[in-house]
């Protein structure tokens, strides 16, 4: 997104490997929303608790105050009728109500800036990322770089062996790779 659309709705992606700067994407944009002096209000699933409760992230240790929540019908309830932007981050760890809780705050016109991983660690789409995908109205992806060969990156490999999809944390778990340099683990 260029700029906050005014009197509409709007509904902004950013999605890609660990370790390629969603989060520091997401936490840019919705800095510009509080310098603008919109009605902000960020959520994240309370699954994700790694460095700060009440924040939203980045790696390079940027943040934003967030709500944790562990469902999306709990979006409803801190939604005001002055609220502008809708911030949400770790997308893809939620339900798949989050699509319709995402296409309804749009339609209240209200602006929704999502940051969320497109792919798992077997490199699949990753719970609502996909539908989220397609009904914004804007999508960056994002690139890391593969820590093996230097390339571009676009894959998760998780380095320890362990089946769950999700298995929270970064550096010592997961590295970002490349398509050749990613190893799908075994089904
Ligand atoms: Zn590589």
């Amino acid at each position: 997104m260029k700029y906050i659309p005014k009197g509409m709705g709007w509904i902004d992606v950013i999605t890609g490997c660990m370790f390629s700067g969603k989060s520091e994407e997401l936490i840019r944009r919705l800095r510009r929303v509080v310098i603008a002096k919109k009605e902000l209000v960020v959520f994240k699933p309370e699954i994700d608790d790694r460095y700060d409760e009440a924040y939203v992230v980045s790696h390079s240790a940027q943040k934003i105050e967030a709500i944790n929540i562990r469902n999306s019908n709990e979006i409803a309830r801190y939604i005001k009728d002055t609220t502008e932007v809708v911030g949400i981050d770790e997308a893809q760890f939620f339900d798949r109500g989050i699509v319709d809780v995402v296409g309804e705050l749009a339609s209240r016109g209200i602006c929704v800036i999502i940051a969320g991983l497109d792919q798992d660690y077997k490199g699949k789409p990753f719970g609502p990322m996909p539908e989220l995908t397609a009904i914004a109205d804007d999508v960056l992806k994002t690139q890391a770089i593969c820590m093996r060969c230097g390339n571009p990156a676009t894959k998760t490999q998780r380095i320890v062996k362990n089946d769950a999809q999700i298995l929270v944390g970064a550096n010592e778990l997961y590295e970002a790779r490349c398509r050749n340099c990613f190893e799908a683990p075994e089904a």
